[in-house]
């Protein structure tokens, strides 16, 4: 027997997934600086939109301003960057949205905490492993120029390491892929 009244239960994610008419779930960008890790993310969430699917992208201007804004770059407050995106990304994904992340999660521990929090079966790692070369020649921000300079402390790919994906669901490189391509990609990847 239910001792609970049906009206005192919050409503399960099935509840909500079938609200939507989508499953929720989380794909989790890793890669270089400049990689184009945002490209992509807010290319597919114009692709998701226009097919009438819930998205949200999780990014450094959403968290580091705002959530994360009390924590800096060591060790410790990196991990406790992902830790945050990770635990928030996994209210998204339990209200059935499809929630992208794009970080630079340049470590294997980084991003298998991530996996473990959020849930591997919702969990898709999307490796944007265009060298980095290529992201240095585009330097977006002019940040690879100010850590050749030594301006910037452990950068990734300049003087801190990238740890490259075991087994990411995908790989997309972006110096030979377009935007749109890596898009269907991913389209394909997620079965929608
Ligand atoms: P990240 O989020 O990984 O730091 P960004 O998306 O901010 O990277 O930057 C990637 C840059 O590379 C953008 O200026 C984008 O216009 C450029 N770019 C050039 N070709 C591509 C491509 N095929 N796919 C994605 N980005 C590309």
């Amino acid at each position: 027997m239910n001792i609970y009244p049906i009206f005192d239960r919050m409503l399960t994610r099935a509840d909500k997934e079938q609200l939507l008419g989508q499953r929720g779930m989380m794909i989790w960008f890793t890669g270089l600086s400049g990689s184009g890790k945002s490209t992509i993310a807010i290319a597919l969430e114009r692709e998701l939109q226009r097919r009438r699917l819930l998205c949200r992208i999780l990014d450094g201007d959403n968290i580091r301003s705002g959530i994360n804004s009390n924590l800096g770059f060591s060790p410790e407050d990196r991990v406790e960057n992902i830790r945050r995106i990770a635990e928030v990304g996994k209210l998204f994904v339990d209200t059935g949205i499809i929630t992208l992340a794009a970080f630079i999660s340049p470590t294997n521990e980084l991003r298998r905490m991530a996996a473990r929090i959020i849930g591997e079966q919702d969990f898709y790692e999307v490796y944007v492993s265009t060298p980095l070369e290529e992201c240095e020649r585009r330097d977006v921000k002019g940040l690879y120029a100010k850590a050749r300079r030594g301006e910037i402390r452990d950068f990734t790919g300049i003087s801190a390491p990238f740890e490259v994906p075991e087994h990411p669901a995908l790989s997309l490189d972006t110096s030979q892929l377009t935007v749109e391509e890596s898009v269907d990609r991913i389209l394909k990847l997620i079965n929608v």
